[in-house]
């Protein structure tokens, strides 16, 4: 029996999408792969629900699954399914129109924007006719679920024609084979083809079989763990996806995973990485999420569903409403992403946050690794603030040096008529705790934080309030005056008289001269001789960090020297101005080194060695 191809005109759409798929540059032309299986799947998830409903449908019992094989010699691949299949009324209406696939918009931005078609192909994909950029010939042969239809055999090498004619294909569903072009016989190799599979198709709901015989297994995982409920997977579970996805060797720090219909349809699996860095063989080097819609992964990096500051957040987002077809609600995707984006930036925060309520110990590791994206958050988005602020833990004064508390931590502990959340910033901990600034709190038990972190004073030029609660530095922090004066008489009995504390600042002019703005007595001193502080009208001190980060060649402003006439080296110095200049010189000196020192401010600590030696030895004598 011989039988007549019908030849056929693509439309005129069509002809202008396949010539440019046909000499298309874009170098990911392995997404072919994936339209296809998309394809496949879809008609697999169509006869499933047609038998749901009807059970006249040839083959009831043919397996729903999907066939790959490749001729390697003849450059050849077919992909089998066993899915709806389609009549010819249908072959000519899905593959010779511009049906649904969304070539049309395709066309229109690539005329509106300009944009080289290689940069938005892959984005979205363009259906079916992608094969064509690796294909020099396409043949499909269906038969549709419907018993009385005949099969088709659809034929087209992407120019402006296909032909149609009658097959014997007699067992249900759609054999697609492809003689791929010249340049493309990489993609004739099981292997490639299968890799291709686990890279974009690993989560299809259908076997996707590869290889002959004995020798034939599914390619795919099958199963999509996000899109289980969260009672049917498994610690264990989610732990070897995260594996599977990142190829990092240590289980994830926390998992979030999330079903939600409203606003916006959304299932994703997102994880806390154990580190920072990741492992040094993670696949997912770069940020992003996995995006798929209905099992079929649209962007590997998809970095817009998240704020960047999330950007250490890995997983998978899977949506029926973003639409698969290039930019066929380009709008409507947008729409969709901002959406997303929302609900997935509140997710991940509210787990951070239930994280630090509930497991302070794994939260203790997470800030450890993480602090620096929150606080970069914090510096540079200013609309993350309030949500982010909660996740803030610092060193406080009043608590151990090892300890971390937050802001709503310290609030709540904060003494009877306190309103400001007070702060010092330092280079260390230890640091912050012997800083004479701390002076004047530590007499009267007020809690400081202390801001130790390079990331804190960036974060402090945007972050000033917390709670309804200023932010603010000890350093130029105001105290209740007449209880700040009743602490100092009480802890400065033994002041020096004015004619001698006069002296004392006369000498440390002329010692410190220049390297000084000026000297003054010290109203806030207890424990500390002398401190440093900057001149009044000065830029804060977190700009001036900032600057020293920064600029190099900054060199800080001079600052205030304040003494204690109280304490008891002060007035040691005070006594040796009697007899030995020389002596008192040398402690002046020692002083403002020290008082550098406090202030992370000293540039060569080491040079004040030879003399702290000869003030050892000035001891014995
Ligand atoms: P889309 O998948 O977005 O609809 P495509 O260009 O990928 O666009 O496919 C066009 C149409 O061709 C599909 O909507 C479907 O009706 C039909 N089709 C493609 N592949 C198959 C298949 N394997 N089995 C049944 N129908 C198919
Ligand atoms: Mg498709």
């Amino acid at each position: 029996m011989t039988k007549t191809a019908e030849s056929f005109q693509f439309k005129a759409e069509i002809q202008q999408l396949l010539n440019i798929l046909v000499h298309s540059l874009y170098t990911d032309k392995e997404i072919f792969l994936r339209e296809l299986i998309s394809n496949a799947s879809d008609a697999l998830n169509r006869v499933q629900f047609e038998m749901l409903t009807n059970r006249d449908v040839l083959d009831p019992d043919a397996e729903l699954a999907i066939w790959l094989s490749v001729d390697e010699d003849a450059k050849t691949i077919t992909l089998r399914d066993t899915g709806i299949g389609m009549t010819r009324e249908e072959l000519i209406e899905n593959l010779g129109t511009i049906a649904k696939s969304g070539a049309k918009e395709f066309l229109a931005k690539l005329k509106e924007s300009k944009e080289q078609a290689s940069n938005i192909i892959g984005q979205f994909g363009v259906g079916f006719y992608s094969v064509f950029m690796v294909a020099k010939e396409v043949e499909v042969v269906s038969r549709s679920f419907r018993k009385d239809a005949e099969a088709v055999r659809w034929v087209s090498d992407g120019s402006e024609t296909y032909t149609i004619e009658t097959a014997d294909k007699t067992d249900r569903g759609t054999t697609i084979t492809i003689k791929l072009s010249d340049d493309a016989h990489e993609f004739a190799s099981l292997y490639r083809l299968e890799n291709i599979i686990k890279k974009h198709s690993d989560f299809v709901t259908y076997p996707i079989y590869v290889g002959e015989g004995d020798d034939q297994r599914a390619a795919n995982q099958q199963t999509a763990i996000w899109r289980q409920s969260p009672s049917e997977v498994d610690d264990e579970k989610y732990a070897e996806f995260y594996k599977q996805l990142t190829l990092d060797f240590t289980d994830p720090l926390a998992h979030i995973h999330l079903a939600v219909d409203a606003p916006v349809q959304v299932k994703a699996l997102l994880y806390i990485p154990p580190t920072r860095e990741g492992s040094m063989f993670s696949l997912r080097k770069d940020p992003g999420l996995k995006l798929y819609s209905r099992n079929v992964l649209i962007e590997e990096y998809t970095t817009d569903l998240l704020p960047n500051h999330f950007r250490f957040v890995h997983g998978v987002v899977d949506s029926e409403d973003i639409s698969l077809s290039v930019s066929r609600e380009a709008m409507q995707n947008t729409r969709v992403i901002s959406k997303l984006k929302s609900l997935l930036t509140k997710r991940v925060t509210r787990a951070l946050e239930d994280m630090g309520k509930n497991d302070p110990e794994k939260y203790k590791k997470f800030w450890s690794e993480f602090s620096p994206f929150i606080k970069e958050g914090i510096a540079t988005d200013p609309t993350a603030i309030s949500s982010l602020a909660p996740l803030l833990r610092f060193p406080c004064s009043t608590h151990e040096p090892d300890e971390l508390i937050s802001l709503k931590d310290y609030v709540e502990n904060m003494p009877e008529g306190q309103e400001e959340i007070y702060y010092l910033i330092a280079d260390s901990v230890a640091a912050a705790a012997n800083s004479p600034h701390m002076d004047r709190f530590k007499a009267r038990n007020i809690p400081v934080l202390f801001m130790v972190d390079t990331m804190d004073t960036f974060m402090l030029t945007t972050f000033r309030e917390f709670d309804g609660h200023k932010l603010q530095n000890v350093e130029t922090a105001q105290l209740d005056e007449a209880a700040e004066d009743a602490a100092t008489d009480e802890a400065a009995k033994e002041k020096l008289p004015d004619d001698q504390f006069a002296e004392v600042v006369a000498r440390f002019k002329s010692v410190l001269d220049e390297r000084v703005e000026d000297i003054r007595e010290a109203k806030h001193l207890r424990n500390s001789p002398v401190r440093l502080v900057a001149p009044d009208g000065a830029e804060g001190q977190e700009m001036e960090r900032i600057r020293r980060m920064l600029e190099k060649d900054y060199e800080v402003p001079k600052r205030v020297l304040e003494i204690n006439r109280g304490h008891p080296i002060v007035q040691n110095i005070a006594g040796l101005l009697k007899s030995d200049f020389g002596k008192a010189d040398l402690l002046i000196e020692q002083l403002f080194d020290n008082a550098l020192l406090a202030e992370g401010l000293h540039p060569n600590p080491a040079e004040m060695l030879p003399r702290i030696q000869k003030l050892m030895e000035m001891l014995g004598k």
